[in-house]
């Protein structure tokens, strides 16, 4: 059986060459970079490269990336780092309604703590508006979080716009770009950010990376504390080999950016236009203009989205839903909700998204099988207009 992975918004595989290159570090290159011997010298040459790598991806200079153990904990050493840091200064936060787990939950925390969060509406495309978000800031907002581009809808949002209107009332301005990082071009300094969140595994380095952008002079407390690591910041020895592999991942993301965007975007388009083709009552969600390369996220009228998830996974096809379904807690996406949708609307909602290992043979194969199930699914319904029994477009009524 085809097997067809269309879920790279959720984790990708790790790519042959940033295995390769992490491998030595499992065996030979074993050594503790603090060390003050030859194996830790290696492990430190190498850390600090990928350190350089990751760096030059985002704009930022090396001593600005920080390593975390990912992008949840780069998220929540930004978040409660400023709260910390400015709590004599205030107590507001703003954020979007759109936000991933890693922002809302650290918000939700940080409510309780007493800090107080305003959440920003979207539009029916996904996007903010600026206006309101200037409206939010009051005296004692401290934080304005927004995401980059967000990882259901795939809505990139404007994030040099918001990161200025932000410093024009003399606040601090953090983005998560996990999703945006080698999706999306990114200078950290044309974009003006104070702080920047980005992961390994969404761009194929292995899972348990990430790092945190820190601009030069803003001093954020420590969220773990002991030993002296990333210059006293981020304590706990390097995940050396995950920090390789992200280092590799960055060079070769920033060496294929324009034609990994060219080419996903195709791919995305190829997809959304055959899905149309052939599929009755199909809309995708979110605006075009403003999107992830790779993102497809679409409503199928008279279909519950988990069944077709299951269904396209017993044909080899892994999908997400894109929400919080996916672990275990029915509750509809945040994040349509945020766009207007009604629940029925995004109980049948799926995400697609596209990567670097993904071929058009694959994506014809996943339409052949959507058209299919999507059939088998739609005659069981009993919302479907074509239902024998229920429908309204039946002979005998
Ligand atoms: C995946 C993701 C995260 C979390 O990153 P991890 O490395 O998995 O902790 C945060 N924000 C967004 C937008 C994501 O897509």
């Amino acid at each position: 059986m085809r097997e067809v992975y269309m879920d790279y918004s959720a984790t990708t595989p790790v790519k042959a060459e940033v295995m390769a290159e992490m491998l030595p570090y499992f065996t030979m290159k074993f050594g503790n970079p603090s060390s003050l011997y030859g194996p830790g010298f290696e492990a430190r040459d190498g850390v600090e490269a990928a350190r350089h790598n990751v760096a030059h991806l985002i704009g930022a200079a090396d001593k600005e990336v920080y390593f975390t153990s990912c992008g949840t904990e780069a998220d929540d050493w930004a978040l409660k780092g400023v709260a910390e840091l400015k709590k004599a200064k205030g107590k507001h936060i703003i954020t979007t309604k759109i936000e991933h787990h890693a922002i809302l939950h650290t918000c939700e925390y940080l409510e309780k703590q007493g800090y107080e969060v305003t959440y920003l509406g979207v539009d029916a495309e996904g996007q903010i508006s600026l206006e309101e978000l200037e409206n939010a800031i009051r005296p004692d907002t401290i934080l304005v979080s927004i995401m980059f581009a967000n990882n259901e809808m795939g809505a990139i949002l404007p994030i040099k716009e918001a990161a200025a209107i932000a410093h024009k009332h003399d606040v601090l301005f953090h983005t998560d770009a996990v999703q945006a990082l080698s999706n999306v071009p990114i200078d950290v300094k044309d974009l003006d950010v104070d702080l920047m969140s980005i992961s390994g595994h969404k761009i194929y380095a292995p899972k348990g990376i990430g790092a945190l952008y820190i601009r030069k002079g803003l001093v954020l407390p420590n969220l773990l504390h002991g030993g002296a690591q990333e210059s006293k910041r981020r304590a706990g020895t390097e995940n050396v080999t995950g920090i390789i592999g992200f280092g590799k991942a960055a060079q070769m993301a920033e060496e294929n950016l324009d034609y990994h965007i060219k080419h996903i975007t195709e791919l995305r388009d190829y997809f959304i236009e055959n899905v149309q083709k052939r599929i009755s009552n199909v809309r995708v969600n979110g605006g075009m203009e403003h999107r992830l390369p790779g993102n497809v996220n679409m409503i199928f009228d008279f279909i519950e989205g988990e069944a077709l998830l299951g269904y396209l996974d017993m044909q080899g096809i892994y999908i997400s839903t894109g929400s919080a379904c996916s672990s275990g807690s029915f509750a509809p996406s945040h994040v349509l909700a945020a766009m207007g949708l009604p629940p029925e609307k995004i109980y049948s909602s799926l995400r697609f998204s596209i990567g670097d290992f993904t071929t058009k043979a694959d994506l014809d194969y996943v339409v052949d099988c959507l058209e299919r199930t999507v059939q088998t699914l739609r005659s069981f319904s009993p919302f479907n207009e074509e239902h024998p029994m229920f429908g309204t477009t039946q002979v005998h009524k």
